[in-house]
């Protein structure tokens, strides 16, 4: 009989914050053990939180860009488990009256749109890590109290390319509301796999959740892996147990690591050292004016406003350092189309060559936009143009300098270009009869040699011309 797959998702982003939720301090990934702490962190006796305004900014950033519906009055509960990397032995969080509910993101998986519902997305702080060696296990506090916003989604998903989608997409908003560096392999994006799979039309199956996926690429074969682990239990007549598992990425396998707690395990309470928020008008109307166009709202107004084709402005939005130059690059040469073929084409190339990062490319806009009106103006042939944006992007070039230069300006008298196709006819006269006795073809190898002739300042139009003129005009 045929299954059907059932996900939900609680993805964990870590904030960008200067400071940790409740204390001054800072928030930097790594340096050495337990020096980014303070004994509010560390869970000294005695000690009271502050909140960090910022935090509660950065959730109703990310709440408006899920659609989300705003509790104004909203609060922290602590979380209490004992483990060594949490050292009050409990966390702070929000369980009655989380920030943010009721939101949802459209994505687009297998060619077509479907909107995840976002059950709720609720402000928390980080644990510390423990470091496992010969010695024994370390504790490492630096990360405790880093801000969290979890964001977790209603069983929406039916198979991995789904949650792939979202979880691009959710990145792309993290990044382009600037909440969050979303870097997998330092944590700051983590997602926690609920799974479980039924036939058609049955209730809900038994889920399990599994975590310590580092990247997109862990979680399709984590998905995979447990979709078919589940399926061959219950085949067997199995049942599936509910418990958290860990992924294994050198083994491409998970291994239970505990049964899974209920929220009654936690004994949830109010927090009674944090005061409850209350956000007001005010506060909501000066968030939602300053919020940053998203990638989504750029790809339709390049297609829209530019006439750039969809694909095109993916590729241009796909990092917020990408189209900030585009922006910069059209508004700068006045020529969008162009600026878009140079970034989605020539320099996309270009770092690609190099593996560098959207996030790590630093070029000039200025730079370039000399350089488009190079060859928008007929000054420089595609070539040339092409030439000089890798000097420009590997050696921060001066176009105009390196034009002159590389003697790159085209050819545009007509002696010289005269000259060059006489001899190309009479160097090539077996050719030229094919051609003049309807070989066509030939045009383009006569074309090619007129260009070689002329060298790097070639100007194919009027090459193109003359050679016409000469090769037709004397046929008659
Ligand atoms: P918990 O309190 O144990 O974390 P939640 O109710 O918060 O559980 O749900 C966690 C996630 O699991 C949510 O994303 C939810 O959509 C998903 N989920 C709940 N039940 C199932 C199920 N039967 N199969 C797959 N996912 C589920
Ligand atoms: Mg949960
Ligand atoms: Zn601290």
């Amino acid at each position: 009989m045929k299954w059907e797959t059932v996900i939900g998702l609680e993805v964990h982003a870590e904030l960008s914050t200067k400071s940790k939720i409740f204390c001054a301090c800072t928030t930097a990934y790594g340096g050495e053990p337990n020096t980014h702490v303070c004994p509010v962190c560390s869970g000294m006796p005695g000690v009271l939180p502050v909140l960090n305004r910022e935090v509660v900014e950065y959730a109703l950033r990310l709440g408006f860009a899920l659609n989300c519906q705003i509790t104004r009055y909203c609060k922290f509960d602590r979380k209490n488990y004992f483990y060594p990397d949490l050292p009050k032995a409990y966390q702070v969080s929000q369980l009655y009256a989380p920030i943010c509910r009721d939101g949802f993101l459209e994505i687009e998986a297998d060619g077509q749109k479907k909107k995840i519902r976002i059950r709720e997305i609720h402000m928390e702080e980080d644990a510390g890590k423990l470091n496992h060696g010969t010695q024994g296990s370390f504790m490492d506090f630096n990360r405790c109290g880093v801000p969290l916003l979890e964001i977790v989604t209603l069983p929406d998903f039916t198979n991995a390319s789904e949650v792939n989608a979202y979880l691009e997409k959710l990145r792309e908003t993290l990044l382009y509301l600037d909440i969050c560096d979303c870097k997998m392999q330092e944590g700051s994006l983590r997602a926690d796999i609920n799974l479980s799979v039924r036939h058609p039309g049955e209730e809900l199956g038994v889920r399990t959740e599994t975590k310590n996926m580092n990247s997109f690429k862990a979680i399709g074969r984590a998905i995979e892996y447990e979709i078919e682990r589940q399926i061959d239990i219950l085949e067997d007549g199995g049942k599936i147990i509910q418990e958290t598992r860990r992924w294994d990425d050198d083994k491409g396998t998970s291994s239970g690591m505990r049964s899974k707690e209920n929220a009654q395990d936690y004994r949830y309470f109010p927090d009674p050292d944090l005061l409850p928020i209350n956000i007001d008008d005010d506060w909501l109307l000066c968030v939602k004016k300053n919020l940053p166009e998203l990638a989504f709202q750029k790809r339709e107004r390049y297609t829209k406003d530019f006439g750039i084709s969809s694909d095109e402005a993916g590729v241009l939005t796909c990092h917020k350092n990408i189209s900030n130059l585009f922006e910069k690059l059209a508004q700068k040469s006045g020529q969008a189309t162009e600026s878009a073929h140079l970034i989605s084409g020539e320099i996309m190339r270009l770092m690609n060559n190099v593996n560098m990062l959207p996030e790590d490319l630093s070029i000039d806009a200025e730079k370039l936009a000399v350089l488009i009106g190079f060859v928008v103006n007929g000054k420089i042939n595609r070539a040339s143009f092409k030439e000089t944006a890798e000097a420009v992007f590997t050696n921060n070039a001066d176009p105009e300098k390196y034009i002159t230069e590389k003697n790159l300006l085209m050819v545009s008298d007509d002696k010289a270009v005269i000259e060059a196709v006489e001899k190309v006819i009479s160097e090539n006269q077996d050719s030229v009869a094919e051609y003049r006795a309807g070989k066509e073809k030939v045009f383009g190898f006569l074309m090619g040699m007129v260009m070689k002739k002329l060298g790097k300042g070639g100007n194919p139009e009027l090459a193109k011309n003359i050679l016409q003129d000469k090769l037709n005009g004397e046929k008659k």
